[in-house]
């Protein structure tokens, strides 16, 4: 089936990425929260990143207002009957993506693909509470959607290769760097490689081998990351570090890798989660 129009079920900080991203390389967008005080603010900040390129001179204002013209904002769910194609971009919680993708199923064309942005929970799952179980994936985008080049591919256990293959194809379209995860698997690529940096990260700080400011310098001048894992985590929340942490104990046969360090769990008993409690690694 030809994609033309595209369902955004989400309008959080990744969900109005996606559909800016969308609609910027054509797409007619449908973009769907739950209140209209949310489809506003999903609106606003995608509103915002293009009067930017404006102002800097990337596009012009006929085309900006051609990109915000493709995206309807709806609270109504029914409204995605009319998409080709569907990401959730929904809270990270299994039971709400579960029951979103069950009304989904009821309410999109039977061949219709529908994709799951989730940062970690099994793809498996989400799709057996469809009926088209062959036709769910994952379609895991970074943050900031329209910035980062990313975009994982995960394979469900059902997941069919026409499907795969769909939504590559489209994640290349929206000019995007794809790999292929061909396993559902905590974590995927990128969440596995990185939780293990976090975690030697705070072993050596508790073990005195260096300061947090010195690990965070040698990890971006040696290794030549833009950022050090104690100004990640302070950026992205401590505490979402650390629930993947938890997830990857239950769910890769409680090793030992996996489990938290002390200082770890003690920032977050104290609530220090990183910049939204306002102290983290660095405060
Ligand atoms: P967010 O909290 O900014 O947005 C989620 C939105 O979903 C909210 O606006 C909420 O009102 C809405 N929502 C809840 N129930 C809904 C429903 N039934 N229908 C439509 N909308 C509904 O969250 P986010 O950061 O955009 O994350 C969304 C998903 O993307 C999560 O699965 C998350 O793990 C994943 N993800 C996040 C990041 C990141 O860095 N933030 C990166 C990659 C993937």
């Amino acid at each position: 089936m030809e994609i033309k129009k595209i369902g955004v079920l989400g309008a959080g900080a990744m969900g109005s990425g996606i559909a800016q991203v969308a609609s910027q390389t054509g797409y007619e967008v449908i973009l769907r929260d739950i209140e209209d005080s949310f489809v506003e603010r999903g609106l606003k900040s995608i509103n915002s990143f293009l009067s930017k390129s404006v102002e800097k001179g990337k596009m012009d204002a006929a085309q900006k207002d051609a990109i915000m013209g493709r995206i309807k904002g709806t609270t109504d769910m029914a409204a995605m009957k009319d998409a080709d194609f569907v990401i959730e971009v929904v809270l990270e919680n299994l039971d709400l993506k579960k029951k979103v993708f069950k009304e989904l199923d009821e309410i999109c064309a039977p061949d219709v693909i529908l994709a799951s942005n989730t940062s970690s929970m099994s793809i498996t799952e989400i799709a057996a509470s469809t009926k088209r179980p062959d036709k769910v994936c994952g379609m895991h985008f970074f943050n900031p959607v329209p910035l980062m080049k990313l975009v994982e591919v995960i394979r469900g256990y059902s997941s069919s290769d026409e499907t795969i293959a769909t939504v590559s194809g489209l994640a290349e379209k929206l000019g995007k760097v794809v790999v292929e995860v061909k396993k559902d698997s905590p974590g995927f690529i990128v969440n596995r490689i990185m939780l293990p940096h976090f975690l030697e990260a705070i072993k050596m700080v508790e073990e005195g081998v260096a300061s947090i400011e010195d690990i965070d310098k040698a990890v971006k001048n040696g290794l030549n990351y833009p950022m050090g894992p104690f100004e990640l985590m302070d950026l992205t929340g401590i505490d979402i570090a650390y629930a993947i942490t938890e997830y990857f104990h239950n769910e890769l046969n409680k090793e030992l890798k996996w489990v938290a360090p002390n200082l770890f769990k003690s920032m977050i008993r104290a609530n220090k989660l990183g910049k939204k409690t306002g102290g983290g690694w660095y405060k």
